[in-house]
């Protein structure tokens, strides 16, 4: 993957809640295209593996429970500078600090339950790409 793709989840608050074809829509809207997606759910050891850099936080454990409550949407997006303007699209972390217009604020429960992943690097855009789609499933 190059520097004009990131990857997104949309997590299970989101789908719970009824938001995924509101959110979905909100990622064409502002440009994005889809190059893979897929409705599944992450086993615990997809999700322990998935966000294995925060495995010394404290919410840890409950980021693994949250994110094998439920389904999640999974996606490869394609527009220049991919990376930077998705996470301006899905605002900070925590709700109470997304921008007005975001998708977290919109969409978000809290700051653990935030509707929304989006990469924040190039190379980790192409290593959790790579996590859930093999070649053949990336148009
Ligand atoms: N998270 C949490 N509590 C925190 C910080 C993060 O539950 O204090 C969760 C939240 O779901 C977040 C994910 O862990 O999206 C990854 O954290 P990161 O700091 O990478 O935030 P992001 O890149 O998703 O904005
Ligand atoms: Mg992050």
């Amino acid at each position: 993957m190059s520097g004009n793709r990131t990857f997104t989840m949309l997590k299970p608050d989101a789908i719970e809640n009824g938001h995924m074809g509101k959110i979905i829509d909100m990622i064409i809207q502002a440009g994005f295209s889809i190059k893979a997606m897929k409705f599944t759910r992450l086993t615990k050891e997809q999700a322990k593996k998935f966000y294995e850099v925060h495995a010394e936080r404290p919410f840890y454990s409950e980021l693994v429970e949250y994110m094998t409550s439920g389904p999640i949407v999974a996606a490869i997006l394609e527009k220049e500078n991919a990376v930077a303007d998705f996470r301006t699209l899905i605002g900070a972390t925590d709700p109470a600090e997304a921008a007005e217009g975001t998708i977290r604020k919109y969409y978000a429960e809290s700051k653990g339950r935030n509707a929304i992943h989006g990469s924040d690097s190039d190379e980790n855009a192409d290593i959790e790409g790579k996590f859930y789609f093999t070649p053949a499933e990336i148009f």
